[in-house]
């Protein structure tokens, strides 16, 4: 296994899409056009990319379905058979590959304004029950439990958003190549997407990140559509999309 080792990002050869891959990395599936990538190393050490058809698309997107589902074994096992490469290479592939298929936006995500009032609720009745505590001791412990362990639930995306409230910039991104994910919470999908992002001082990044968007909004996460996006100074990581507080979700 080689899960640690430092990601390089080549091309994908048929989309042009950014692709991450370890160095001793044989085989590849591209998470924006679903290609089934085969590297090789020429004598200078520089990669050889191509489409591997053996495998297919239709396979690559069986694979995404398997790995949405949880059934990772089963998407290796597939894979190895389609392709011919060994247990190992086709499991270090599909680790590779549900690394940037898997999200966790919750952890990223900012409050929307009742999650702002609710975790300011919770600061004012911890205060309240410090008080209520000198008098009376059973109602203010009763009071200052659960109110402290819901503030530790909210704390990290508390303080990320006091952080966007005070020094998120707003700027400019393109989609450069976009990716929609297989889960689905009702009618919002997860798109995973490479921007182009130009900042009101004229710095110029681009980042790979997850957003949320409705269905009825996905016509605004298609290649060279502009989105306005916010993100912290120097942190290219904290790109989010959006307005409001409820910033990773399209109204
Ligand atoms: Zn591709």
């Amino acid at each position: 296994m080689h899960t640690q080792s430092r990601l390089e990002v080549q091309k994908c050869p048929m989309c042009g899409a950014p692709l991450r891959i370890h160095p001793h990395d044989t085989t590849a599936l591209c998470v924006y056009c679903d290609a089934p990538i085969t590297i090789h190393r020429g004598s200078q050490g520089e990669y050889q990319l191509s489409e591997d058809q053996a495998l297919g698309r239709e396979a690559a997107t069986q694979i995404k379905k398997l790995l949405a589902s949880g059934q990772e074994a089963q998407a290796s096992l597939l894979y190895a058979q389609r392709t011919g490469v060994s247990a190992e290479e086709a499991n270090q592939t599909i680790v590779n590959f549900s690394e940037h298929t898997q999200v966790s936006l919750f952890f990223r995500s900012t409050l929307n304004a009742l999650g702002m009032s609710t975790a300011l609720l919770l600061l004012g009745l911890v205060g309240l029950s410090g008080w209520l505590i000198t008098v009376k001791p059973g109602i203010g412990i009763a009071v200052i439990v659960p109110a402290l362990l819901f503030l530790l639930l909210l704390r990290g995306q508390f303080i990320r958003t006091i952080h966007y409230l005070t020094s998120a910039r707003i700027g400019q991104a393109r989609v450069l190549y976009h990716a929609l994910l297989l889960d689905k919470i009702e009618d919002i999908r997860i798109a995973r997407v490479n921007l182009e992002v130009h900042g009101p001082d004229g710095e110029r990044f681009e980042v790979e990140t997850h957003i949320k968007v409705r269905e009825s909004a996905l016509s605004k996460i298609q290649s060279g559509q502009v989105l306005e996006v916010k993100y912290l100074p120097n942190q290219p990581d904290s790109v989010l999309y959006g307005r409001g507080l409820k910033s990773t979700i399209i109204g």
